[in-house]
């Protein structure tokens, strides 16, 4: 999603001069006084999405104010803007830092804060000054294991690690810890539980690894994710104080249904319960607090440099934890490992899944693993890229997607990556699903996430009408093409067949009213790619070493998941590696 910022008054270098034409000012006594004056001088440099256009308001030399005109990517190049620009007139220099996912934002911005600069004739050094830094506190804390991320990965390393009787810290980037672990839906593939005995369903922890290694994932991470996988689950009720629902889920690519369901459907079940327990143990959660690099002394590690707004600090530890999730959220690094994504593709990502670990690790010779495998979304918010739980009318009472021309273009059941690529190359490079009373009653899930619905409803992009025509109206999609879409539909499904797509979900249709239409995009979902680990959670170099005293844990790792990361396999990946990266780094700290 694009957006411009409209500037509240545009002036352009020709005009230099603006308000104050006169320098000086009488004070109350008469007197003559120097007063600062207000200029304002413009440049523009070639962004992510074009041109970004820089205003830099001067009082006297110091920056009063920068104004901008660009089209970056909202949610992401927006915001670093933004950030970038606080930074700049805060500290009255132009040395602040890139915001991580946003690069090319961040230095066309800077660069043309600096052209700006330069072209109002003052010195740039001026502008050059370590400011903060300078000022910046430093600080040096001991710890035997670092975990760097506080998702799910991160809280089960430092829990297991505490548990074994390691010092722990544990070092989140962002103002609360949950990462994409709290946005998720909990769900959690684990093979042989108690729930599936009840319900009589034949499962084996031999058949949950074939399922998984379908995708091409390493086998000897497989299996050890199949082994642990319900104990883990268990482990999370037990000693973490996780509620797993009465039921089970049935995801796709799974051979039977085995999926267990926190309370409320939401991964915040896992986080909460997580920051419940840190606590009780004693284990230090520092927020705010940015991991930049892996220390390392007589080639091991040694601990990281971190980053808060007011401190430098180095933790000192013999085991770092990577676990700081994968790059969904990192527009760049998607671009560069998936020629497929562009900027027509958002991110259901939380913001902090920027790829920072990988970058890090890879620094000390960190081999990486099918980075270019990206699992994307279809139905998503077009404007922030939110999984659009409404949407899963689609596979439960049945929906339509249609493009701008009334025409529908894949198979509505297709894979995830075909209904996106699908979508892309529409016209706007949306979809609109469309569905009927009797799919919205069966499916629920309006009901379910009356706040979703809510929010799409007064944004115009889902709609519900009386008449079909009425939808095509409020879209703008052609009306009669649409109407014939459905009416062929109908036809072909009540005889179960679906000539031109094979739908394999037929015998419904889209004929009693009210209607619904959503409109939708694709965004980025899972980075199956990242790290190279062994199964003892070490991470490997190029040449099949471990780096001492370096874990990790969770999407930042790649390697189990293969080209298809299978819908609840996530949560246990990460619990099961997660532990073994917290035990394995606390027994490395006693050494
Ligand atoms: C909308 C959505 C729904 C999902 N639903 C499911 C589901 O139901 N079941 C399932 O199995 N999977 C699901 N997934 C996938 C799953 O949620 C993730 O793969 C998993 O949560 C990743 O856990 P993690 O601990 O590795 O990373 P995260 O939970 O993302 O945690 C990583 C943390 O590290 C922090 N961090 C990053 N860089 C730094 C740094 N430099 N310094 C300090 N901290 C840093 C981040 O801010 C973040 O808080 C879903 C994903 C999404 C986006």
């Amino acid at each position: 999603m694009k957006k411009n910022k409209i500037l509240p008054i545009l002036l352009s270098a020709a005009m230099l001069f603006t308000a104050c034409g006169n320098n000086t000012a009488d004070n109350k006594d008469g007197a003559k006084e120097e007063t600062a004056k207000a200029e304002s001088f413009k440049a523009t440099e070639a962004g992510h999405n074009g041109d970004i256009e820089a205003t830099v308001n001067f009082e006297g030399d110091k920056i009063a104010s920068i104004d901008l005109v660009h089209n970056e990517t909202e949610g992401l190049g927006d915001e670093a803007a933004d950030k970038i620009v606080k930074e700049i007139v805060d500290k009255q220099s132009i040395n602040v830092d890139t915001v991580s996912g946003a690069t090319v934002t961040s230095t066309a911005l800077i660069e043309a804060v600096k052209a700006a600069i330069e072209e109002s004739g003052r010195d740039l050094k001026l502008y050059e000054k370590e400011s903060d830094e300078a000022n910046k506190e430093t600080e040096t804390k001991d710890y035997d294991v670092v975990v760097v991320g506080g998702g799910g990965a991160g809280f089960a390393a430092a829990i297991s690690a505490k548990e074994a009787g390691a010092n722990v810290v544990l070092v989140e980037k962002l103002g609360q810890v949950g990462g994409n672990t709290l946005i998720s839906g909990g769900e959690y593939a684990a093979p042989v539980n108690e729930l599936q005995e009840k319900e009589g369903i034949e499962d084996s922890k031999e058949l949950y690894a074939q399922d998984i290694e379908k995708a091409g994932g390493k086998k000897e991470l497989i299996e050890v994710l199949a082994d642990k996988a319900t104990e883990d689950a268990y482990w999370l009720r037990d000693d973490i104080g996780v509620e797993w629902l009465d039921s089970l889920m049935f995801f796709g690519g799974h051979s039977v249904k085995r999926s267990l369901i926190p309370k409320n459907h939401t991964g915040n079940e896992l986080i909460s319960k997580y920051k419940t327990k840190a606590e009780e143990l004693g284990i230090d959660v520092l927020t705010n607090t940015d991991v930049k690099e892996i220390l390392t002394k007589d080639g091991k590690v040694s601990g990281v440099r971190a980053e808060s707004e007011d401190k430098d600090l180095t933790i000192n530890a013999k085991s770092v934890v990577l676990a700081s999730g994968g790059f969904g959220a990192n527009a760049e690094m998607c671009y560069e490992n998936d020629n497929e994504v562009d900027e027509h593709v958002l991110s259901t990502n939380s913001p902090g899944a920027t790829g920072d670990g990988i970058v890090m690790a890879e620094a000390l010779g960190a081999d990486t693993v099918d980075m270019d495998k990206i699992q994307l979304y279809p139905i998503c918010d077009v404007e922030t890229g939110k999984l659009l739980y409404v949407g899963d009318t689609r596979l439960v009472g049945g929906a339509l997607l249609v493009n701008k021309e009334g025409k529908r273009f894949v198979e509505e059941l297709d894979t995830r990556r075909a209904i996106s690529m699908g979508i892309k190359e529409q016209t706007d490079h949306v979809g609109y699903l469309i569905w009927d009373e009797k799919s919205n009653e069966k499916t629920g899930t309006m009901k379910s996430n009356p706040e979703e619905a809510e929010s799409l409803y007064e944004r115009g992009l889902l709609y519900k009408a009386d008449t079909i025509e009425e939808l095509a109206d409020h879209f703008e999609i052609d009306k009669e093409a649409l109407l014939e879409t459905v009416n062929n539909f109908n036809e072909n499904s009540k005889k179960e067949q679906d000539p031109e797509f094979n739908l394999r979900m037929l015998g419904w249709t889209i004929d009693e009213g009210p209607y619904y239409m959503l409109k939708a995009g694709p965004a980025v979902h899972h980075t199956m790619g990242g790290l190279a680990i062994n199964p003892e959670a070490e991470v490997q170099t190029k040449d099949g070493k471990s780096i001492e005293g370096l874990y990790a844990a969770g999407e930042v790792t790649g390697g189990i998941h293969g080209s298809n990361r299978l819908g609840s396999v996530a949560m246990a990946d990460i619990t099961v590696f997660g532990r073994i990266a917290g035990e394995n780094a606390a027994e490395h700290a006693k050494n």
